[in-house]
């Protein structure tokens, strides 16, 4: 099929900016260049009939991280890092809300919580000190009191089983990744960004002073500054990228009638997740208990892991409950040797926002808008 002059011309038309990704950092990238440079024409694309990565396939936390994984974090990068970290990613939690308000995205602040078991090893004196001064390093970026306490009353409460300690943060939430995809889309495409779906871009080259993008269909775009928005796929298009795909799998249980809790947890330093979803169960993760399988782009779910999501359900959250497994899906994550995000210039025309770790709902509003500076400043 050849393209006419009028596609061309119009969808197909040349741009200053080319966002390879319309999951969430490229869609709030377009979001903040319309913003503060709103002359700069932009087209978005993306393989997928509607993004396909993580974004619209994740858990829907809203959150900046759980107890213990700030403090391995700590340890591991760095105080400053993490409290880089995590101020990015509460100032996005922030802005989404600013933006959406809740309602539309079903945002709430239901309390996050995190589970410590007998394997945990931890005694409680240990416990509460380590929580007083995480919470008074946190104070440095969020300006509120005792975001992690000790909420053990609750773990009969909630009918967990096997859980010694359960550590509430009161700041913590979740929302519907579905809607908030969706809304952010319906909002760059009102501020006059062109979308185009099912177009893989397969390469890119630069051309004078533009970049010449090359897709899976006969169809060439050209623009002055592309920007790579794909995730854990970025290999694809820049190579040097420092980044491997991860898969997260996940699960829903049918209606629990008697579910017992509300919010969102975390357990085993955060390698595991569930929610609940009105009077269902999502959870998630496992990706420890198979990493090198794990280590992949390919969007499929493993009888190894959706076996183990549904143990870790039984033994500790839901024990001698029945319950029917409705929907199972898996995306792709971007991670790396650190938890900091890649967003960077590669050369006058090429820049990358990727390696969103599996926090990238609150990171990515942030990091979208220091791109744009980056690009057009
Ligand atoms: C199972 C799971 C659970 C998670 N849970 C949470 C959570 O609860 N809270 C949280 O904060 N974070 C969570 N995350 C992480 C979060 O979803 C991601 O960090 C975030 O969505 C990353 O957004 P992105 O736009 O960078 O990437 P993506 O959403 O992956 O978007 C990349 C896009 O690029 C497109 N693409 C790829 N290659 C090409 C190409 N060559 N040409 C054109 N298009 C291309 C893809 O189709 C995709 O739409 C989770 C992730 C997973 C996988």
């Amino acid at each position: 099929m050849q393209v006419s002059i009028w596609e061309k011309e119009s969808f197909y038309a040349p741009k200053d900016v080319v966002i390879a990704g319309s999951g969430l950092v490229g869609l709030w990238c377009a979001y903040y260049l319309k913003k503060h440079y709103p002359k700069v024409s932009i087209t978005i694309i993306d393989r997928g009939i509607i993004p396909t990565g993580a974004s619209t396939r994740n858990a829907g936390f809203a959150c900046f991280g759980s107890a213990t994984e700030l403090l391995e974090d700590t340890a591991s990068m760095g105080e400053e890092k993490m409290l880089e970290l995590v101020e990015m990613r509460w100032l996005g939690l922030e802005r989404i809300r600013k933006v959406f308000k809740d309602k539309p995205i079903d945002f709430e602040i239901a309390g996050g919580y995190e589970l410590i078991t007998e394997q945990d090893e931890i005694q409680k004196k240990e416990l509460n000190a380590r929580l007083n001064v995480l919470n008074s390093v946190l104070g440095k970026v969020i300006n509120k009191k005792n975001i992690f306490r000790l909420s053990d009353k609750k773990i009969k409460n909630f009918g967990f089983h096997q859980v010694t300690h359960l550590i509430e943060n009161k700041l913590e939430g979740f929302l519907h990744s579905g809607k908030l995809c969706q809304y952010l889309l319906q909002l760059v495409q009102a501020a006059g960004v062109t979308v185009l779906n099912s177009i893989e871009i397969t390469g890119h080259e630069q051309i004078g002073e533009h970049v010449v993008l090359y897709t899976n269909q006969q169809i060439h775009i050209t623009c002055s500054k592309l920007l790579v928005c794909t995730n854990g796929f970025a290999k694809q298009l820049l190579p040097e990228l420092d980044l491997v795909a991860a898969r997260g799998q996940i699960l829903v249980t049918s209606e629990i009638p008697n579910l017992k809790f509300t919010g969102t947890f975390h357990y085993d330093g955060g390698y595991y997740y569930f929610r609940n979803l009105g009077k269902r169960v999502l959870v998630g993760g496992a990706r420890n208990k198979a990493l090198e399988e794990e280590t992949s782009s390919e969007m499929i779910t493993t009888e190894k892991i959706q076996k183990e999501l549904e143990y870790f359900l039984s033994k500790y959250i839901l024990p001698g409950e029945e319950f029917l497994v409705t929907d199972r899906w898996s995306g792709i994550m971007g991670m790396g040797p650190e938890k900091m995000p890649i967003v960077q210039k590669i050369s006058d025309n090429i820049f990358c926002a990727v390696r969103l770790g599996g926090m990238g709902v609150a990171l990515s509003p942030v990091i979208a808008e220091k791109m744009a500076h980056m690009m057009f400043r």
